[in-house]
């Protein structure tokens, strides 16, 4: 039985998702003697969450409970733990709920752990502990401080800087206004507070922040912070009311940090290579960078807004990214630092596929005659001046295309070509879109 997507465990809160949270307890259970549990904002938190101990304790685990917290928060605090559970759908909608699973470093579940924990929840013969070996349950307070205090020696005090932060009403309602304020910073604030519900849809994205926007330009900060639901995310607005790219944003917080090796996912712009980091591109998913860091590097992230601090952990770290935002713009505009990073023509479109005939599409990419080729994830061709990525989608039956380049020009010529080879080796009528 296949339980994990890209991140983790998703769906709709029902029935069957409770009980699933139960048996996923169970199985982490038996196999972690220690486990803390944490939860975003939404309204099926507390039942989820009451369902995954109810399992842990079954299974013979000690259990301690954080309440709500943001996803990279319970990462820091897994570390005091054999491992983390956090109850959250992560930027779906409210009406979802879901299960990341975390390990002390705060990466999440590996391959292999997961393929357990799925063995686990399909095996009907699965047993609860026997009553002898069953733990109690506690509450473990101040994650969210002991995150803070953690980020903290890390910045200078005293940024003396307006920043408005729109959490949506997610798990970094409370956590960032209050680590931004501990740095000194004026911090106005939009959606948040814990209401269970979302007043704009959660994914940071542009088209979702332009009340950041405003509110940036109009209360006159210098900068705009925004978080998904578990704030595993951030996405920025500079001191213009301009929401900051993924793309530039990648390269600017790698410039904050120092970093000099650094992992992204293939997708990224071209533009962070020229930069002169020594880069390296995983698959799309920032679990996948995140696992890639085990191998070294000094920063990661993948440009909807997850970026990887090795520093802190090896969760994506939307609050600790929002303290290295407050503390680039407190000494240097965001604009300024943004307009000079580089930006080219990038193309994403998909086309809706049950299948694909691979021997035909690798035989129609091949004409296009790339200098290299990845197939990392899917094929990724480049060329002297741009390149193509050519994938399936992890999440649904699409075949998804990105094409960049130095010109408008060339990425549509890249585009067009990858989109002819796909529609002629689809399964059954593609359709563009
Ligand atoms: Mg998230």
């Amino acid at each position: 039985m296949k339980l994990f997507g890209s991140s983790g465990i998703r769906a709709v809160f029902d029935r069957d998702l409770l009980a699933l949270a139960f048996r996923v307890g169970l199985a982490v259970g038996r196999n972690h003697g220690n486990v803390v549990v944490g939860t975003d904002t939404r309204t099926s938190g507390d039942a989820m969450k009451h369902a995954v101990i109810s399992g842990l304790l079954a299974g013979g685990a000690r259990c301690s409970d954080a309440g709500i917290t943001p996803t990279p928060t319970l990462a820091f605090i897994t570390r005091e733990f054999d491992a983390g559970v956090m109850i959250t759908a992560s930027h779906n909608p409210p009406e979802y709920n879901g299960i990341k699973l975390l390990n002390p470093d705060g990466s999440s579940f590996d391959s292999l752990q997961q393929v357990q924990i799925e063995e686990a929840v399909s095996d009907e013969s699965f047993e609860v502990a026997r009553w002898e070996e069953i733990k109690h349950s506690d509450i473990y307070s101040g994650a969210i401080e002991h995150h803070i205090d953690s980020i903290l020696p890390g910045f200078p005090a005293g940024l003396n800087l307006k920043v408005v932060v729109d959490a949506g009403c997610g798990a970094a309602s409370e956590v960032t206004p209050r680590l931004l304020e501990r740095l000194g910073c004026e911090v106005v604030t939009l959606n948040c507070y814990n209401s269970g519900f979302f007043p704009r849809d959660i994914e940071p994205i542009e088209a979702n922040l332009q009340e950041l926007c405003r509110a940036v330009t109009e209360s006159n900060a210098r900068v705009g912070i925004a978080h998904d639901g578990d704030a595993d995310r951030m996405m920025a607005v500079d001191d213009r009311g301009r929401f900051v790219s993924g793309d530039r944003l990648l390269a600017v917080l790698a410039q904050a940090v120092g970093a000099k090796d650094l992992v992204t996912t293939l997708d990224a712009s071209m533009a962070i290579e020229e930069m002169g980091f020594n880069v390296r591109r995983t698959k799309i998913g920032d679990t996948w960078v995140s696992e890639e860091l085990k191998n070294g590097g000094d920063f990661g992230g993948e440009t909807s807004g997850c970026w990887i601090f090795p520093v802190i952990s090896l969760c994506p770290d939307g609050i600790y990214a929002a303290a290295q935002v407050a503390a680039l713009a407190g000494q240097q505009k965001l604009s300024e630092l943004v307009d000079a990073v580089p930006v080219y023509p990038l193309l994403r479109g998909s086309v809706a596929s049950d299948g694909v005939a691979m021997p035909r599409l690798e035989s129609n990419l091949m004409a296009m005659k790339p200098l290299s080729v990845s197939n990392t994830d899917g094929f990724k061709m480049n060329f002297k001046d741009g390149w193509l990525l050519v994938r399936a989608s992890g999440t649904e039956p699409k075949i998804r295309l990105t094409a960049e380049a130095k010109t408008g020009e060339r990425a549509q010529q890249l585009y067009d070509n990858g989109l002819a080879a796909v529609m002629d080796s689809v399964d059954t009528g593609g359709r563009a879109n």
